[in-house]
């Protein structure tokens, strides 16, 4: 099995050979495929891996923001914000005459995966799922989070719900039409995300790069609310509303109960009951109403 996998990866990086752009059975590969493979992934800039790794083997990484601190702070944002990586620009805007914070990202992961193209510095092999046909592709995503959040439950629509710390954006608990949400787990990568048929990688469950069964801050969801890991700052389980959240202290709130919502063990969503539990990010509902975004889908 492995050394099958690594034949077919070596041929779909050709191994810099010049024939190998010639091959009748892969017309589309330029003859200096692979040679790029040799660089660094300049991604994983800033970071650096603690002692916790997840079952599936990615390990949780703390991320160094000190380059971007002073400008954000500068934009009045204090807080989570801060936790943001360097690779997410963040600004103080207002849209319509509501406060947002906005959010510019690429979408690419801050890790190395096996769901970047093999020729990619960024490529890793990994056997522990079924990769499915698509490669990560970068995107470009401004959205926007309201400051005054509302509490009306609405349903999620569309793709991307919300955006983790490190410019990945989140799913929700439900995949798309005509597909089983607990069958597209499994070709969750190492540490837990996958790429749609445009390229858009994405969370959907507990992102272990993030957090593994801890209290960390994830990310916001697009009605502005934060999500965090399992747990509550003291290390409780919080007992969750309809919608997976709770009004409660933070590490970002200590003094003052925020609501805020919480990865949380499901065993059935709207698109699939078959399944193992699965930690989710969502339940496929809103507590307010989200902000917009560009290039979103
Ligand atoms: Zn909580």
């Amino acid at each position: 099995m492995n050394r099958t996998w690594n034949r077919i990866v070596a041929v779909g990086m050709c191994l810099g050979l010049a024939a190998c752009g010639a091959d009748p059975e892969n017309p589309g590969t330029s003859p200096d495929a692979g040679t790029s493979n040799a660089g660094a992934c300049t991604l994983t800039a800033n970071t650096a891996e603690t002692s916790t790794v997840s079952p599936s083997g990615c390990p949780l990484l703390t991320r160094d923001t000190s380059a971007c601190e002073a400008e954000r702070k500068a934009q009045g944002l204090s807080g989570y914000w801060l936790q943001f990586s360097c690779r997410v620009s963040l600004s103080s805007t207002t849209t319509n005459g509501l406060k947002m914070v906005r959010a510019q990202a690429d979408g690419q992961p801050d890790y190395k995966s096996f769901y970047f193209s093999t020729t990619n510095a960024c490529y890793e092999t990994y056997s522990g799922a079924i990769r499915n046909p698509n490669s990560i592709v970068a995107q470009r995503y401004t959205i926007d989070f309201p400051v005054v959040q509302s509490m009306l439950s609405q349903a999620m629509r569309g793709a991307i719900v919300g955006l983790a710390l490190n410019g990945v954006p989140i799913f929700g608990n439900f995949a798309a039409p005509g597909d089983d949400i607990f069958t597209e787990a499994k070709t969750f990568d190492r540490c837990g995300a996958h790429p749609q048929n445009t390229g858009v990688y994405h969370y959907h469950s507990e992102p272990y790069a993030l957090s593994y069964d801890d209290a960390r801050f994830i990310g916001v969801m697009r009605d502005g609310y934060p999500i965090y890991g399992r747990k509550d700052a003291d290390g409780s389980a919080p007992v969750l509303d309809s919608v997976g959240g709770h009004t409660g202290l933070t590490a970002d709130s200590p003094e003052t109960p925020v609501y805020h919502y919480h990865v949380h063990e499901q065993t059935s969503t709207s698109s699939g009951t078959l399944g193992q539990k699965q930690w989710f990010l969502t339940t496929g509902t809103y507590r307010g109403e989200p902000g917009g975004c560009v290039g979103c889908n």
